[in-house]
């Protein structure tokens, strides 16, 4: 029998199977002494988080613990998928604590977009979402851009209290919270193995120099994003890392797009009209008759129409419709984690199709 071994970092049980959750090491690494896992390992020699993802009632457990503290609540949402990023019921846990709103990956969207514009809008729809943050930063962690605006609005709002890190997973928390360590840090090593996590499994403490510190969270998986579908290559194509180049089609009635084959979206009634897609710019699109869809469908997918990849389709879930009858000029079909495409006049009936689980939606346009 196997003995357990426990990583002398975050206290984890070791496991080399599953590289998105606690405790994954490499077992090349198992021969080091003393063992520790992967996530604590680059933290402590790169000072670097690495993201892990947890279930869904582990989730809610500290979700329910930063609502027991008394602490500034950063609450991070890509831009990209402002919808399926979205955490919600996070005012009810965060009770009387204040929540700064932190949309990223603002590089992905077009540069002629203002600014200000954008952030009425995400402030609409975080009121929306029963959200009233105490302030909104349209940054790109990536980039670096905004970063030092955040990082000096979290030293403000905190007062002197602790700072906890809250959003799902992928919508870049740990390249945002790596930039504001060097923001706060600048060249010194801020995280050495005495500031190390020493039991808590879960949080990760990045000390501030009053006595506070920030906290790293772990993100959740929200299923209803279009990246638990595609394996890590198309995950890629689906991450844009570019601004994004808004295609607009110009479609008669019962004519249909394919989003390489992992969303379909046909125009049915409403006489000729425009339609501006954002989406990656990799992803093929692909314009056929509504009478045609089905079978080039069935023939093509993971060919012409592709992600998913031939291996793949067996695995990747059936595309299912939603119809929707868009009533007001200027609305956002989206498809959570793909992108959106842009109604540009009212009264047009479509029927949007993605994978079983993916999330479709209306919404004022953001752009
Ligand atoms: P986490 O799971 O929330 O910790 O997210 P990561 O920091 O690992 O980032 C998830 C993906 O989003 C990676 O492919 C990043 O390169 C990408 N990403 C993170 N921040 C940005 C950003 O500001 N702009 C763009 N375009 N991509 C970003």
């Amino acid at each position: 029998v196997k003995e357990k071994i426990y990583c002398v970092g975050c206290g984890a049980a070791i496991q080399t199977e599953q590289p998105e959750e606690a405790g994954y090491t490499p077992s090349s690494a198992l021969l080091r002494e003393p063992v520790i896992c992967q996530r604590c390992f680059r933290l402590k020699n790169y000072n670097e988080i690495q993201d892990v993802a947890l279930t869904d009632a582990d989730f809610l457990k500290i979700l329910h613990g930063v609502g027991e503290t008394d602490s500034l609540i950063v609450k991070i949402v890509d831009i990209f998928d402002f919808n399926g990023s979205w955490i919600s019921g996070i005012q009810r846990f965060a009770g009387s604590n204040p929540v700064l709103l932190v949309a990223n990956k603002a590089d992905i969207l077009p540069k002629s977009v203002k600014k200000q514009k954008l952030i009425s809008w995400i402030q609409k729809e975080a009121k929306e979402n029963g959200l009233k943050p105490v302030d909104i930063f349209l940054i790109s962690s990536s980039r670096g851009q905004g970063v030092r605006e955040v990082a000096e609005a979290i030293d403000q709002y905190r007062d002197g209290k602790d700072v906890y890190v809250v959003g799902c997973t992928n919508v870049g928390k740990s390249t945002f919270i790596n930039r504001i360590i060097k923001e706060v840090a600048g060249e010194k090593e801020l995280i050495t193995t005495s500031h190390y996590p020493g039991t808590t499994l879960d949080l990760i403490e990045i000390p501030l120099d009053d006595g506070s510190a920030l906290y790293d969270t772990p993100g959740i998986i929200n299923h209803h994003q279009m990246a638990h579908y595609v394996n890590q290559d198309d995950l890629k194509l689906l991450s844009p890392k570019k601004e994004i180049k808004p295609k607009v089609f110009q479609l008669n009635e019962e004519q249909t797009l394919f989003f390489g084959g992992l969303a379909r979206f046909d125009f049915l009634k409403g006489g000729r009209s425009t339609f501006t897609c954002y989406i990656p710019n990799e992803l093929y699109i692909h314009r056929t008759k509504l009478e045609q869809a089905d079978e080039l469908y069935e023939t093509h997918k993971g060919e012409l129409l592709s992600p998913p990849r031939p291996g793949q389709l067996d695995a990747f879930p059936e595309l299912v419709p939603h119809t929707f009858t868009v009533k007001d000029a200027k609305t956002d079909i989206v498809f959570s984690g793909l992108g959106w495409v842009t109604v540009n006049e009212p009264g047009k009936k479509i029927t949007a199709y993605a994978p079983k689980g993916v999330y479709v939606g209306l919404r004022p346009s953001l752009i």
